[in-house]
C-alpha cells in the first residue's frame, strides 16, 4: 500500500472460538504481543469462526476477557476496528469465495464433485495397502459438460488448490529451521468446502496477506499446516508471511498439558487467585528463556527482552508449582494498596465471602499486611481471612484437636476471664496480657495459643493470634470464646 512501511510487523492471534482461552493459547498470544510490543509492532486479534457449529459469542468473550485481564491489548481486532478488517472470518466469507473463484478462473483450483463417501472409500483403501492417504486428483480434469453432469446427479462440488505433483515445500521456521514437506504427500487439498464455508487454511492464508502479517508465531500443531498456506500463497502470487511454530507444553508427566493436569485456561488461573503479573511471567517462559537462569520478569522487562531468537523448540512442562511460588512472589511484593484492590475485586467476582467493610466488618486494608506474607494467591487470602466475615466455622478435625487439647477448656475460662479488662483492645496487649497468662498456667506460648485460635477462627492456621482477637474486637472474640466452651461443655 502506497506509504505503508512494509518492514513493519504485524502479527496476530487467531483463537477460534470454541472455548475458554487455555494455556496453550494465552502462551501464543503473549508471544505475539511482545514480539510487537518490543518491535514497535502492531498486534491484531483475528476471530476464527469460521466452524460455525462450535463457535460462539461468549466464547468470544471468554477469550477477549481473559486477553484483557492479562493485559494483552490488541491494536487492530472486531471491537476495535482497524484499517485491515473485518476481523472475523464469517464477515469475511464472501472475500473467501471470490478468491477461490478467482484461482478457478485461473486455472489454479478446480471443483470436485467427489462425494464424502467416495473419499472415505478412497481413504481406506489407502489404508488397507499401508499408505498415507493423497487425494488422487479425479476432478482436476473434468471439462464443463462433466460438471454439469455432476451438478445434474445433485452433486455439490468443494473447490481444491491444484498442487505441484512433486517437489518440495519449505517452511523456513524461525524457531525450527527449515523443514521440508513432500508435495506428493500434500496432494489437491480443499479450499472451499461443499457448504461454501472456507476451510481453516485458505482463511488463515488469505487473512494474513490481506491483513499484512508479517510474521505467524503460532503452535507447533499448526506447523502441518503451514506448507499448504504457503501453496495457497504462491498460488495467489502472494509472499508468505515469516513462520514460528512455539514448541508444545506438556504437563509434568510430560503429556500435552489438560485439564488433568489442574488449571488449564486462564479463566481458571484467575477463578483461583493468580495475578495477572505472574501469570505473563510464568507463561513467558513456556518456551522462552532470557540467560536459563534469570526467572523473574516484570512485564515491562519482558518487552524490553523477549526474542524469537531465544525461543527454542524443545516441549516446555506446565508446572502449577512453580506458577504457584511465582505468585507468592508477586504478592509479596506486591504494592499493599495495589494488593488490597486486587483482594477487593476477586471477593466481589467469586462471592467466596462475605463483604469485608460491610457492617463492621474489619476492611481488606486491616488485614493485609498480617497475611501478606503467608499466602501464594488471593484464593488463599478468603481461606486465611474469611472467619472475620463469617461466623466461625470448624474446619475437619479442628473440633477434636480442641476437646482432646490437654487443659483447653481451663485456658479458654482463663482468656474469657482476662478479655474484658484488656483496655485499649489491641494487639500489643493483648499479647502482653496473654503471654503472662500462659506464664502463670505454667504453658509454652503455643500451645496456650492453640485452643483459641480455634475457638475463635474455627482453623488451626489463622494470621497473628494477637491482630486477629483486635480484628475481631473484644465482644465478638467473647462470643466465640463462650460457644467453643459450651461445645466442650456439651
Ligand atoms: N484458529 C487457529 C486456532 O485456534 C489459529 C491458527 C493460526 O494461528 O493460524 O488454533
Amino acid at each position: 500500500m502506497a506509504g505503508e512501511d512494509n518492514s513493519k510487523i504485524r502479527v496476530r492471534f487467531a483463537p477460534s472460538p470454541t472455548g475458554h482461552l487455555h494455556i496453550g493459547g494465552a502462551r501464543t498470544a503473549l508471544y505475539n504481543w511482545l514480539f510487537a510490543r518490543s518491535n514497535g509492532g502492531v498486534f491484531i486479534l483475528r476471530i476464527e469462526d469460521t466452524d460455525l457449529k462450535r463457535s460462539t459469542e461468549e466464547n468470544v468473550r471468554k477469550i477477549t476477557d481473559s486477553l484483557e485481564w492479562l493485559g494483552l491489548d490488541w491494536d487492530e481486532g472486531p471491537d476495535r476496528g482497524g484499517a485491515h478488517g473485518p476481523y472475523r472470518q464469517t464477515e469475511r466469507l464472501q472475500l473467501y469465495t471470490e478468491i477461490a473463484e478467482t484461482l478457478i478462473t485461473e486455472g489454479k483450483a478446480y471443483r470436485c464433485y467427489c462425494t464424502v463417501e467416495e473419499i472415505d472409500n478412497a481413504r481406506d483403501e489407502a489404508k488397507r495397502a499401508g499408505k498415507p492417504y493423497v487425494y488422487g486428483g479425479r476432478c482436476s480434469g473434468l471439462t464443463e459438460a462433466d460438471q454439469e453432469a455432476f451438478r445434474d446427479e445433485g452433486r455439490k462440488p468443494v473447490i481444491r488448490l491444484r498442487t505441484p505433483a512433486d517437489g518440495k515445500t519449505v517452511v523456513n521456521d524461525i524457531i525450527r529451521g527449515e523443514v521440508g514437506f513432500e508435495n506428493a504427500l500434500t496432494g489437491d487439498f480443499i479450499l472451499v468446502r461443499a457448504s461454501g464455508v472456507p476451510t481453516y487454511n485458505l482463511a488463515a492464508a488469505v487473512d494474513d496477506s490481506l491483513m499484512e502479517i508479517s510474521h505467524v508465531i503460532r503452535g507447533d500443531d499448526h506447523l502441518p499446516n503451514t506448507p499448504k498456506q504457503i501453496l495457497i500463497l504462491n498460488a495467489l502470487g502472494r509472499k508468505a508471511p515469516f513462520y514460528a511454530h512455539l514448541p508444545l507444553i506438556l504437563g509434568p508427566d510430560r503429556t500435552p498439558l489438560s485439564k488433568r493436569h489442574g488449571s488449564a485456561s486462564v479463566e481458571e488461573l484467575k477463578d483461583a487467585g493468580y495475578v495477572r503479573e505472574a501469570a505473563i511471567n510464568y507463561l513467558a517462559l513456556l518456551g522462552w528463556s532470557y540467560d536459563e537462569k534469570t526467572t523473574l520478569f516484570s512485564t515491562q522487562e519482558l518487552i524490553e527482552k523477549f526474542s524469537l531468537k531465544r525461543v527454542g523448540s524443545n516441549a516446555a512442562v506446565f508446572d502449577m508449582n512453580k506458577l504457584t511460588w511465582m505468585n507468592g512472589v508477586y504478592i509479596r511484593e506486591m504494592d499493599p494498596e495495589e494488593l488490597v484492590k486486587r483482594i477487593d475485586s476477586y471477593i466481589r467476582t467469586t462471592r467466596l465471602a462475605g463483604l469485608p467493610g460491610e457492617n463492621g466488618k474489619p476492611e481488606i486494608k486491616q488485614l493485609v499486611p498480617m497475611v501478606k506474607d503467608k499466602i501464594k494467591s488471593l484464593a488463599e487470602f478468603i481461606t486465611l481471612t474469611d472467619f472475620f466475615f463469617l461466623p466461625a466455622e470448624f474446619e475437619t478435625g479442628a473440633i477434636d484437636i480442641l476437646k482432646r487439647g490437654e487443659g483447653a477448656k481451663d485456658i479458654l475460662e482463663a482468656v474469657r476471664q482476662l478479655l474484658p479488662d484488656i483496655q485499649p483492645f489491641v494487639a500489643a496487649e493483648i499479647e502482653k496480657e496473654l503471654r503472662e497468662c500462659a506464664a502463670g498456667m505454667d504453658l509454652k506460648l503455643g500451645k496456650f495459643l492453640q485452643p483459641l485460635r480455634i475457638a475463635v477462627s474455627g482453623k488451626t492456621v489463622t494470621p497473628g493470634m494477637f491482630e486477629s482477637l483486635e480484628v475481631l474486637g473484644s465482644a465478638e472474640s467473647l462470643r466465640r470464646i463462650d460457644a467453643a466452651i459450651a461445645l466442650l461443655d456439651a
